[in-house]
């Protein structure tokens, strides 16, 4: 049976890099049914607002989106589309994997690194409840709010996904030492849900001490959890232990439906040049169809983009290479026997 899944191009170089996907997609043997929605400035221009009742009413649907980056429009009346989906529909979980790609010169070449850090996308630091105290702004305070139901869900879905994903470790990050109630109450949470998954291994850490341990001994972490600002600030540090943003991708996930995303934005400079490198959209799409159960696909899809962008001739300038995105599709193309 086909799987529908809603499809939005995006702003800047998105069209351009989801059109290589949908390529490379279009090679395996996957049966998808795309349902094109439109989100950001484009819509906006369209049709007068960056988030149609009829994308959020798709994504409902379908419940699984494959979304390019976009840009929020000014007087469009929102402060982030992006934010604003994810607001929509709870998608508490954020998943950003860091692989590393054989042939990619990182400073941990050697080591084969496969991390994936998981953030609590919807509480902690970023609820927004921010104020200056007078006089002349002497003074700020922030709101840090964390829930039992917010860490209890998001541990949960660490542990599951590192059963789904055959990984055989979480670690949680925290500063349980300093901050005793926030983070103490969601490393209380999180010990609790440990103790129901034996066959996962589990351990704690403290932030500060993760940033050392992650810059010199990363090999030793699988899958990581944390709240909103510490997964925000370890899950850039992880993407860049593997060649940074360019080649990263993110997956926000809800109780019914995922996204999956770059982690890039709409790169105004270089939009309709045809230069943009669509790894990120690609590795995105690569986490998409195993969500969708289609494993065995995924990794042909993963392993023929690896071997292109780590053989480093057919890539980007970013990668400092001169292809064309469409000259780098190609490869992946040829690299998968289409
Ligand atoms: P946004 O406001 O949507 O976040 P931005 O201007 O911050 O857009 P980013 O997309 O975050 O741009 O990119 C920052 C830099 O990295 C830009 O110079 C951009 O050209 C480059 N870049 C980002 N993504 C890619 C990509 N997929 N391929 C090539 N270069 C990229
Ligand atoms: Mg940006």
């Amino acid at each position: 049976m086909s799987k529908r899944v809603t499809l939005i191009r995006g702003d800047g170089i998105g069209p351009e890099i989801m059109e290589a996907t949908l390529r490379v997609i279009g090679a395996l043997d996957v049966d998808i049914e795309w349902d094109e929605q439109q989100a950001g400035a484009g819509a906006f221009e369209k049709l007068g607002t960056p988030l149609p009742e009829e994308t959020l009413a798709s994504i409902a649907e379908t419940g699984v989106a494959l979304k390019g980056p976009l840009e929020t429009p000014i007087g469009a009346g929102f402060r982030s589309v992006n934010v604003a989906i994810r607001k929509h529909f709870d998608l508490y979980g954020n998943v950003r994997p860091s692989r590393a790609i054989p042939g990619v010169n990182t400073r941990f070449s050697d080591l084969d690194l496969d991390l994936v850090v998981i953030r609590e996308n919807t509480e902690g630091a970023y609820i927004g409840i921010e104020h200056t105290i007078p006089p002349n702004r002497s003074a700020a305070e922030s709101i840090i709010l964390v829930t039992r139901h917010g860490s209890e869900r998001i541990c949960k879905f660490a542990f599951e996904y590192a059963r789904r994903h055959n990984r055989d470790k979480v670690t949680l990050i925290h500063k349980a030492n300093i901050l005793k109630e926030t983070s103490g109450l969601f490393l209380e949470v999180g010990r609790q849900v440990a103790n129901r998954y034996d066959d996962i291994e589990y351990d704690e850490v403290i932030v500060d001490a993760m940033c050392m341990k992650l810059v010199t001994n990363p090999e030793q972490y699988d899958v990581i959890v944390s709240t909103n600002l510490f997964g925000d600030i370890l899950s850039d540090l992880t993407s860049g232990l593997v060649g940074g943003l360019g080649v990263t991708p993110g997956a926000n996930i809800g109780e019914n439906c995922a996204m999956f995303e770059a982690v890039h934005g709409t790169a105004p400079d270089i939009a309709g040049q045809g230069k943009a490198n669509p790894t990120a959209i690609m590795m995105a799409a690569v986490m998409m169809l195993e969500h969708l159960d289609y494993d065995a696909e995924a990794q042909r899809m993963r392993e023929a983009t690896h071997k292109v962008v780590g053989r480093g001739e057919e890539v980007t300038g970013d990668l400092g290479g001169s292809a064309s995105t469409e000259e780098f599709t190609d490869a992946v193309l040829r690299e998968l026997g289409a």
